[in-house]
């Protein structure tokens, strides 16, 4: 069978995010590493192709440096890696992005289409479930666990207090969870290959299909009109009174807040 999975480099969030000061986020100063989600979607695919066979292809839209986690995904076993930059992508929201992996999309073979639940920069979790939109084809979100049996795909998806088993005819799109599974380390040599293999690079002109008015900044709905770091946690406050007075008054303050 033949997998892609959507894999989007972002900042390393785990020490904290840094600000310039003109309040955009501040990539140079952070790590970068593969969204977590992406990850695990990745492990799952090539699980599946473990024992179904078939051909796992990685694709991501970014900056010519997206390149580094396309090699971590060749170094832990995708066959056929994709980068699609171009200067009139910049700047896309949720929707050109989408638009624009879906043209990628639209130039391969494919049964199952891998992205992760949401990435932890953008956080919206609206990538994957537009780019099924565009190609036409069902959305299986929150998967926390998938196999496939014949032309279809079953997957758990995720619910706050449950879950629910889901089954869909390929092709079909997946939305995975970080919670899916153990991702599996790149090997020694899978880097060493990684580091020589080719890497597609594909500029706007090698998409199908897709209008210049859904691309880039352009082509984005929203924009953003402001970013700004965190409010700061005030000081905590010390109550002094009775066991009842102190439960009153925090009783009080979460009604305040509408937290109960
Ligand atoms: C107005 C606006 C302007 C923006 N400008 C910029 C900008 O200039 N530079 C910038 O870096 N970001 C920019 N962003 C953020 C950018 O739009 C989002 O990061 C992007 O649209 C993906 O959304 P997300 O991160 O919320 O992904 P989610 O929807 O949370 O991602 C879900 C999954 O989709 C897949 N995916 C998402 N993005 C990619 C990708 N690029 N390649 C491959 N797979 C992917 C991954 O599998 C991911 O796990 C902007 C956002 C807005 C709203």
């Amino acid at each position: 069978m033949k997998i892609v999975v959507c894999i989007k480099q972002v900042p390393d969030t785990k020490n904290g995010v840094k600000f310039k000061p003109d309040g955009t986020l501040d990539r140079g100063a952070m790590a970068s590493v593969m969204n977590p989600d992406d990850k695990a979607g990745l492990e799952a695919a090539l699980r599946l192709k473990d024992r179904h066979g078939g051909e796992v292809t990685v694709i991501t839209m970014g900056l010519p440096k997206a390149e580094e986690v396309l090699r971590e995904a060749l170094a832990m076993g995708a066959d056929q890696a994709i980068l699609i930059t171009d200067r009139v992508l910049g700047g896309a929201d949720t929707w050109a992005t989408s638009s624009t992996l879906a043209g990628a999309v639209r130039k391969l073979e494919y049964d199952l289409i891998i992205t992760g639940r949401q990435a932890i920069d953008g956080d919206t979790a609206q990538v994957g479930p537009q780019l099924s939109e565009h190609l036409g084809i069902p959305v299986i979100s929150y998967a926390q666990k998938i196999r496939v049996e014949g032309d279809c795909v079953i997957a758990e998806r995720q619910f706050e207090d449950r879950y629910h088993v889901l089954k869909a005819k390929l092709p079909c799109l997946i939305t995975a969870l970080s919670e899916l599974n153990e991702p599996r380390y790149m090997t020694p040599g899978g880097i060493f290959d990684a580091y020589e293999a080719d890497i597609t690079v594909w500029g706007r002109g090698d998409l199908k299909d897709v209008a210049d008015t859904d691309i880039g900044l352009k082509g984005s709905p929203t924009q953003i009109a402001k970013a700004s770091d965190k409010v700061k946690k005030g000081t905590g406050e010390i109550i002094n009174g009775t066991p009842g007075e102190t439960a009153a008054f925090i009783v009080e303050k979460l009604k305040e807040r509408h937290v109960i």
